[in-house]
């Protein structure tokens, strides 16, 4: 594999597992938000729990919500822990210390005057990742810089930002052109006006760069942890936000501004659109999703009530059965997503290699139109828009492929399986050919020995 956070957690993994349920093996779980816990500079840590074998209760510590890799954030507090005064003092200062250099507020203003400048003293650090004003020159002279910066770059930040590939923290996957066009074609069929876009920058700026035509009536706001972005967009059109602690940086003006944009025209035709790093913790990010949508149903609006925020998860198929346990009322899409900086999923002219990435929706199905120059069809029995590959299995009755290739059913697991597998009589359960069988602790009924169940003993074979 390629490396990268796709890679890691996605295409090769999965396809030796009878589920995608024993990727969390690893005797560490999280609990969750705790009232109390204490913050590094992403905000409020997540409280987890290690338990090693054989023991039961298992030790409890935070750590950072954002950052799973120690080298970005190395915050680490046993639960029992007793913090020193002296300790907590550092922390606080360490935190301070750990904010961006400029506030958003101060960006904004830079921008104002940046837009100002002519051409030739547009400059853009790309070691600072940052706009420069001439005054500040000096103290980038031995850094690489790109100049002249266009007002059309100026309205594509996330070309003209590096993409922070990161596996573990940011994992900034750009959307395709043309998947993120067929997005946002989509919403605005569907009849939406705002989007709130949580971790997708470049819809973001898709949509911010329509804006300023006359016939386009779609708003966005952008909610990330990325503060780059911060240069390019005013208070009203990005919250610097983490999304596995529902943690607004900006305090609660930010989340004012959150709220207000949910509520405007009685909180009719918005819709949120996610796109988070892959890397687990799906129960940190629900639960981030329902406060976001319990933010949004508290707008007075009659009949409201019973109904959800529409929301689209865009998230690998694998993860299906994680997203429903949290959101029953979601289903999955066949339509791939396409990313510009992750070679191994990118829709090449030929030798198409299939994305993993799925829209996950409250919408109704039915609803959701997929391309059909590119391949997808509607299923009249499951009233859904599929891959050209999927085919509905009568036993099943359904459409069952999850990606795109064309599945078959096995009638020992009364389920269909992916193409490239076979049932195992001793796993009991379809998987690679090639497989290592799961280790049985049990001893076979007829011979005594391991590693097998009494309906595959090969001493059985021979009678
Ligand atoms: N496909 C999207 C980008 C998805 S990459 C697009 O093209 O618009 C994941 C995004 O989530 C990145 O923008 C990254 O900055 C953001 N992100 C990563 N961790 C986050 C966190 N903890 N809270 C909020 N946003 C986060
Ligand atoms: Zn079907
Ligand atoms: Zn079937
Ligand atoms: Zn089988
Ligand atoms: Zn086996």
């Amino acid at each position: 594999e390629g490396g990268g956070n796709m890679a890691a957690s996605g295409a090769g993994a999965p396809e030796g597992l009878c589920g995608p349920e024993r990727q969390g093996a690893g005797g560490l779980a999280l609990l969750g938000l705790a009232p109390s816990a204490p913050s590094c500079p992403h905000g409020p840590a997540l409280l987890f729990v290690k338990t090693s074998q054989g023991e039961e209760e298992g030790r409890r510590f935070y750590a950072c919500s954002a950052c799973r890799d120690r080298k970005d954030c190395n915050f680490f507090q046993w639960e029992d822990e007793k913090v020193s005064e002296t300790r907590l003092a550092a922390r606080e200062e360490y935190n301070r210390n750990h904010q961006p250099p400029f506030t958003h507020r101060q960006n904004v203003e830079r921008y104002k005057n940046f837009v100002l400048l002519p051409l030739s003293k547009r400059r853009f650090c790309q070691e600072c990742q940052q706009l420069l004003l001439p005054a500040e020159w000096e103290k980038h002279l031995d850094h690489q810089f790109l100049c002249d910066i266009s007002t059309a770059q100026l309205k594509s930040p996330s070309q003209l930002l590096y993409p922070l590939e990161n596996k573990k923290t940011n994992a900034q996957y750009l959307f395709a052109d043309r998947s993120c066009q067929f997005l946002l074609d989509l919403i605005i069929d569907l009849g939406f006006r705002r989007v709130l876009s949580v971790g997708t920058p470049r819809l973001h700026e898709m949509i911010q760069s329509k804006a300023s035509q006359e016939d386009f009536r779609v708003r966005s706001l952008l909610l990330d942890i990325d503060f780059r972005y911060s240069q390019f967009y005013t208070e009203d059109e990005f919250c610097h936000y983490n999304m596995f602690n529902h943690y607004f940086f900006g305090g609660e003006a930010a989340r004012e501004t959150c709220r207000k944009f949910l509520y405007q025209d009685s909180g009719e035709r918005v819709i949120m659109v996610t796109d988070p790093p892959f890397g687990g913790l799906v129960e940190a990010l629900a639960s981030s999703f329902k406060k976001l949508m319990a933010m949004w149903k508290e707008t007075e609006k009659e009949g409201h009530n019973n109904q959800e925020m529409p929301v689209f998860w865009i998230f690998p198929y694998f993860f299906e059965s994680r997203i429903l346990e949290f959101f029953p009322s979601f289903s999955m899409m066949d339509y791939q997503v396409d990313y510009d900086n992750h070679a191994l999923y990118k829709h090449g002219k030929t030798g198409r290699r299939q994305s993993p990435v799925r829209i996950f929706t409250n919408l109704t199905p039915s609803m959701i139109v997929l391309p059909v120059e590119e391949g997808y069809r509607f299923c009249t029995i499951c009233q859904r828009y599929v891959s050209s590959g999927n085919q509905h299995c009568e036993i099943c009755n359904s459409c069952t492929s999850k990606d795109g290739r064309r599945w078959k059913h096995c009638v020992l697991c009364k389920k269909c399986v992916k193409p490239s597998w076979f049932h195992c009589n001793n796993c009991n359960c379809c998987a690679l050919q090639n497989h290592t069988c799961e280790k049985t602790d049990a001893v076979c009924f007829v011979c005594g020995k391991a590693g097998h169940k009494r309906s595959t003993c090969p001493s059985l074979s021979h009678t």
